[in-house]
């Protein structure tokens, strides 16, 4: 877009010619990725790598890599003027940090999920039990539910008869607290 805006206009000079004041031909280099309407572009560029550099680069290309190219300067400069010592590489160790202090915070997230997960674990199987003591415990709670039993004589005899169907005997003597 910037190509056909730009690149026919033989009375208006680019950004880069009137930034350097020289002519603008319709064979300028510089005039399809630097518009009239954006000096600053130029500008930046033109200040860390020097217009001369910036064209023997874009001559350097192939016309299909060359706005790409001109993308990555302009884009370098911004970061040099930024950070005038580590430029782009300030900007890639500040993001490298970042991702490590996230996959730092991360795999903690990760280690307490993990330890919930054990925590809710155990919790189910102690109220599990619990709930299996209580009923061992309490033979008369289940006969209680049903009153024809209440007229039972030997209701214990019934209970042991309950567990020997419902449960493992085994369990009757297992710990309450592992
Ligand atoms: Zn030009």
């Amino acid at each position: 877009m910037e190509r056909i805006a730009s690149g026919k206009q033989s009375t208006f000079p680019c950004a880069a010619c009137k930034i350097l004041r020289r002519r603008c031909g319709e064979k300028c280099v510089l005039a399809p990725y630097f518009p009239p309407d954006n000096p600053h572009k130029f500008a930046t560029a033109h200040r860390v790598f020097g217009a001369s550099n910036i064209i023997k680069m874009l001559k350097d290309l192939p016309y299909d890599r060359r706005a790409d190219a001109v993308s990555s300067m302009v884009y370098e400069a911004e970061a040099r003027l930024r950070d005038p010592v580590y430029g782009c590489a300030g900007t890639v160790c500040h993001l490298q940090h970042q991702i490590s202090k996230l996959q730092t915070q991360l795999a903690t997230a990760q280690a307490e999920i993990l330890k919930l997960h054990l925590q809710q674990a155990n919790l189910v199987s102690l109220v599990s039990r619990l709930y299996k003591s209580g009923e061992e415990s309490e033979p008369f709670s289940s006969s209680e539910s049903d009153p024809q039993d209440n007229d039972n004589d030997n209701s214990a005899d019934h209970n042991n008869d309950l567990f020997s169907e419902d449960s493992d005997p085994m369990l009757l003597w297992e710990p309450l607290w592992p």
